[in-house]
């Protein structure tokens, strides 16, 4: 197996050298130690190190019974397509993602970045950290990525390659069906309704045919609508962060579809995290800090996306007829409402999808899971049935403030 000119699967003491015959990254001869760190199913996660420098790598490897799966070519192919998204997206957002040395075809393995010093957001959000660089990163990492891969900036013909390269259809149909469809009319019996809301979320929910109907042109949006290679599951566990620094990863739902998918999920996670505060923390200093902070970072979120969209817009948008009159603030409502649209069906699908978020789940007090629950509920449906109607982080603010009213 020395020269890796066929697969196997790696132990985790097989890593170290694997690296050294593939990349020049630590120096010959360097005592390295290989561990396995993932906790995926599909890909094993590697850290290799160098005890003396401290310097680190890793090394993402497909298993094998991906391989002996009939759908092997799909598999192969999602960790060539992860990783040429987060080249891509590196050359919009540099530093804002972990960097790629190497993706070898052979061995269906990645060499990239270790983000080294960086914890899971949510994880932090759970033990009810801030993050003062969080909306400032995260709107840069956006306003690159995504307005630049639109046809405001990228030649029509390079956005069409990269359409046909990147179109998804597996992944999209998981979103598809659980965000998009089963929340709505559980079709196929997997959604989760916390015993205690039932009642509640057959009347507001499935009994809500405005409401339905709302959510189906939503999704026709997101099947309809490749406006630019968006993340397709940014949430706060496809983050790594610490005080100074962002790093957005995990892509393998990305696709060409509407911007405000990726900004509303945000929007809505990022409440996810208050909602744990409020239910959890004790009264005092840190619970204020820790809500406001939550609450400016949802409003700075839109906010900053709007002021580096006007930036972005300015320098790069060479299309004449995206620079006719009007058409900037036109184009920026489009984003705004999908925003909300997409940020309520987030909300509603983690509540009583099939996937919850632990910001949720783990609240033990039954009255205030219940409760938290239905805030994101009437929050959620504000903001889908009203979506023309958020157009700055202060219309998120206070329909949060509405929701909660309404519910204590
Ligand atoms: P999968 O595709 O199997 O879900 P992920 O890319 O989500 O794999 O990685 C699984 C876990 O491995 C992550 O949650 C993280 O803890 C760790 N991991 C993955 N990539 C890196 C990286 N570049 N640096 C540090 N940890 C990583
Ligand atoms: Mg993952």
């Amino acid at each position: 197996m020395g020269d890796y000119s066929s697969y196997f699967l790696m132990k985790p003491e097989e890593v170290p050298d694997y690296v050294q015959a593939k990349l020049h990254f630590f120096p010959e001869g360097a005592k390295l130690s290989g561990q396995e760190i993932g906790d995926g199913n599909i890909n094993y996660v590697f850290r290799v190190a160098d005890r003396d420098s401290g310097k680190s790598i890793i090394v993402k490897q497909a298993g094998p019974t991906t391989r002996i799966e009939p759908d092997l070519g799909v598999s192969r192919d999602r960790g060539r397509i992860e990783a040429e998204i987060l080249k891509l997206q590196s050359n919009f957002a540099p530093g804002l993602v972990p960097e790629i040395y190497l993706y070898d075809e052979v061995m269906c393995a990645m060499i990239m970045e270790d983000m080294v010093g960086h914890t899971m957001m949510r994880t932090g959000l759970l033990q009810h950290e801030t993050y003062p660089e969080f909306a400032e990163d995260l709107t840069t990492f956006m306003a690159g990525c995504l307005i630049r891969t639109s046809d405001l900036v990228m030649d029509h013909k390079e956005k069409k390659e990269l359409v046909k390269a990147f179109t998804n259809p597996d992944l999209c149909g998981i979103t598809e069906d659980l965000v998009l469809m089963e929340p709505y009319t559980d079709c196929f019996h997997r959604n989760h309704v916390y015993p205690p809301n039932e009642e509640f979320i057959q009347k507001e929910v499935y009994g809500d045919q405005a409401l339905c109907l709302e959510a189906a042109k939503l999704k026709f949006n997101f099947m309809n609508n490749p406006q630019a290679l968006i993340h397709g599951d940014l949430h706060t566990g496809s983050i790594f962060i610490n005080q100074e620094h962002t790093f957005v990863f995990d892509p393998e739902f990305a696709f060409f579809g509407p911007m405000g998918y990726d900004i509303g999920n945000m929007v809505m996670n990022l409440f996810f995290a208050w909602c744990n505060g409020e239910a959890e923390m004790e009264e005092g200093r840190k619970r204020e800090d820790f809500l406001d902070w939550c609450m400016d970072t949802i409003a700075d979120t839109v906010d900053l996306f709007v002021q580096k969209y006007d930036r972005v817009f300015d320098a790069y948008v060479t299309e004449p007829m995206a620079k006719m009159p009007g058409f900037k603030s036109w184009y920026l409502s489009g984003i705004l409402a999908d925003t909300a649209g997409y940020a309520g069906t987030e909300g509603l699908r983690r509540i009583h999808g099939m996937a919850n978020v632990k910001d949720i789940t783990s609240i033990e007090d039954v009255g205030k899971r219940t409760r938290a629950e239905r805030i994101v509920v009437s929050f959620a449906k504000d903001c889908i049935l009203n979506r023309n109607s958020f157009i700055c982080g202060a219309d998120y603010v206070a329909a949060i403030e509405r929701a909660v009213r309404k519910h204590s």
